[in-house]
C-alpha cells in the first residue's frame, strides 16, 4: 500500500506545540507518516493560533501558498485546528475556498473520522462543538525516540477572562484531567524514556478545582515526583493570584521540581492590571517573587508582558519598567496589546497608536536583553546540573542540555549523553544560552 503523508504546521504557544503532537499521534494510527516536505504531504493540517492578530495573519499567508499546492494534487486535504478555527467555524470555509476540514480545540480526538468523511464523501467538514468530556487532551503521544523531556496536558479551558483575552472563549472552560489519567501518562512516558515531564494548563494553581475534593495542584506534583523515572518536574503557566504558598513551598520540598517558574505579570501598573482584571497588585506580586527567591534562591522567574495595553498611561508604561528593573527577570515574552473582538478591553477607551506600542515594545525587550545577559553572566564560573538533552542547535559535535532553571547550555563531549544528568561549568554567557564544560570531578 503507498505510503500518506501528513504535514503538520503549528503557530502559538506550548499547548499548540503538544496538540499538534497528539494529532500526529493519532493519525499515525491511521497510517500517516509525519513529513516536513510540504509537496509529499496528502494531509496538510494548521495547528492556528489567534492570541493576536499578527498570529491570524500569518495562518491565513500560509493558507494562500498551501492552497496552490491543491491545483497540482486535488487528492490533497487540507484542515484547520486551534484557536483560529474554533473561532470562524464554518467562516473559514468562506474564506479559504481550497480547506476541506475546520475543527475546533475539543475536536482532536474527531480527526480520522472527519478525515474519512472528507475523503469519502469528498464534502467540507467543520466541527468546533465543546463537550464535557476531556477526550482530546487525553491522547497519548508517544514522544519521538530519543526525547527526553514531554509535555502532559493536565486542563483544559480557563475561567480567568483576563480581559484583553480569547482563551476562555475559543478553549472553554476549565476542566481538570483525573489524577489517576495523569499518572497512567507519565508511566507510559517513562516507558518510552521520559525523564522530564512539563504539566501544562492555562492556569495551572487552580488544577482540581472540577474535581471536587481531590488533589490539589501541589499534591499532585508531589505524587509524580514518586513516579520511578521521572527525574524533573516543571509546569506551565502560572497564575499570580492563585499561586498558592503551598506551592511557593513545593519548590524547596520537592526535589525532583525544576528551578523555573513562567508567571506571566503582564504590567507593573495597578491602575492597568485592575483594567485587565489580573485579580492581584504589583505589591502582591513582588512579595510572592521574594518569596519564590527566598525559599529557592537559585530560581530563574521568567515572565509575560503587555504593552499599549487601552488606557495605558506614560506613567503607567514607566511602572512597567520600573517594577522590571526592581524584578530583573530572567527573561520575559512581551507582547504589544492586540484587539480581540469579543473581550472586554476590546470595549475600552484609551487606544494606544501603534507606533507608541512599538516605541514601548522595543523598550521593554532591549532592558530584557540586558538583564538577561546579566542574569547569564552572573553564572559564570558556577556548577550546574544540565539534563542533557541532545545535539545542539549551534554545532554537530555539541550536545546540548537544560539546567534546572531552564537555561540552553551547550558543551563538548566524546561520549554519548542524551537522557543523563550531567555536571558543567559554565565558561561563557551570551543572551540565548551559556557555553559549559563537563566537569571531570
Ligand atoms: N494562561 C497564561 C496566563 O495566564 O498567563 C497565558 C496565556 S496566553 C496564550 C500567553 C500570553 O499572551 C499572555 O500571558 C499575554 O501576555 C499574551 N496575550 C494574550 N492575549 C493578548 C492580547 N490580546 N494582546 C497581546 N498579548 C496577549
Ligand atoms: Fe488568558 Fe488570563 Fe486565562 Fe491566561 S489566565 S489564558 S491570560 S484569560
Amino acid at each position: 500500500m503507498k505510503n500518506k503523508y501528513l504535514y503538520i504546521q503549528t503557530f502559538g504557544c506550548q499547548m499548540n506545540v503538544h496538540d499538534s503532537e497528539q494529532m500526529a499521534a493519532l493519525l499515525a494510527q491511521c497510517g500517516y507518516k509525519m513529513t516536513d516536505n510540504l509537496k509529499l504531504a496528502d494531509l496538510i493540517l494548521l495547528n492556528t493560533c489567534s492570541i493576536r492578530e499578527k498570529a491570524a495573519h500569518k495562518v491565513y499567508s500560509e493558507l494562500g501558498r498551501i492552497g496552490k499546492l491543491k491545483e497540482q494534487n486535488p487528492e490533497l486535504i487540507i484542515g484547520v485546528g486551534g484557536c483560529l478555527a474554533q473561532h470562524l467555524g464554518t467562516k473559514f470555509h468562506k474564506r479559504v475556498v481550497h480547506l476541506d476540514l475546520v475543527f475546533g480545540t475539543h475536536n482532536i480526538h474527531r480527526l480520522p473520522e472527519m478525515i474519512a468523511s472528507v475523503k469519502n464523501e469528498r464534502e467540507k467538514i467543520t466541527n468546533v462543538d465543546f463537550y464535557k468530556s476531556l477526550n482530546s487532551i487525553g491522547i497519548y503521544a508517544p514522544p519521538v525516540k530519543g526525547t527526553v523531556s514531554a509535555f502532559v496536558t493536565i486542563m483544559q479551558g480557563c475561567n480567568n477572562f483576563c480581559a484583553y483575552c480569547v482563551v476562555p472563549y475559543l478553549r472553554g472552560p476549565e476542566m481538570s484531567r483525573k489524577p489517576e489519567d495523569i499518572f497512567a501518562e507519565i508511566e507510559k512516558l517513562v516507558d518510552h524514556g521520559i525523564k522530564e515531564v512539563t504539566l501544562l494548563g492555562q492556569n495551572v494553581n487552580s488544577y482540581g478545582k472540577t474535581l471536587g475534593k481531590g488533589l490539589n495542584f501541589t499534591a499532585l506534583i508531589k505524587k509524580i515526583g514518586k513516579i520511578s523515572g521521572i527525574e524533573r518536574i516543571r509546569f506551565m503557566t502560572s497564575h499570580p493570584r492563585d499561586l498558592s504558598l503551598e506551592l511557593i513551598n513545593c519548590f524547596a520540598e520537592e526535589e525532583k521540581l525544576c528551578e523555573h517558574i513562567h508567571l506571566p505579570v503582564q504590567s507593573g501598573s495597578n491602575r492597568i492590571l485592575a483594567l485587565m482584571n489580573r485579580g492581584y497588585t504589583v505589591e502582591e506580586y513582588m512579595k510572592k517573587v521574594d518569596h519564590l527567591r527566598k525559599l529557592s534562591p537559585h530560581i530563574s522567574i521568567t515572565s509575560d508582558i503587555i504593552v499599549g495595553f487601552p488606557g495605558e498611561a506614560q506613567n503607567d508604561y514607566q511602572e512597567t519598567i520600573d517594577m522590571m528593573e526592581k524584578i530583573r527577570f530572567d527573561s520575559t515574552f512581551s507582547f504589544k496589546y492586540s484587539e480581540r473582538k469579543g473581550t472586554a478591553a476590546q470595549k475600552l477607551e484609551g487606544k494606544i497608536e501603534e507606533c507608541e506600542k512599538s516605541r514601548r515594545l522595543t523598550q521593554v525587550q532591549a532592558l530584557q536583553d540586558h538583564h538577561t545577559l546579566q542574569a547569564n553572566l552572573a553564572l559564570e564560573g558556577s556548577l550546574q546540573e544540565l539534563l542533557v538533552e541532545g545535539k545542539s542547535k549551534n554545532s554537530e559535535n555539541d550536545l546540548m542540555g537544560r539546567t534546572s532553571s531552564w537555561k540552553i547550555v551547550n558543551f563538548k563531549s566524546e561520549s554519548e549523553l542524551t537522557g543523563k544528568r550531567v555536571n558543567v561549568k559554565i565558561s561563557k554567557a551570551y543572551l540565548h544560552s551559556l557555553r559549559g564544560k563537563i566537569d571531570d570531578i
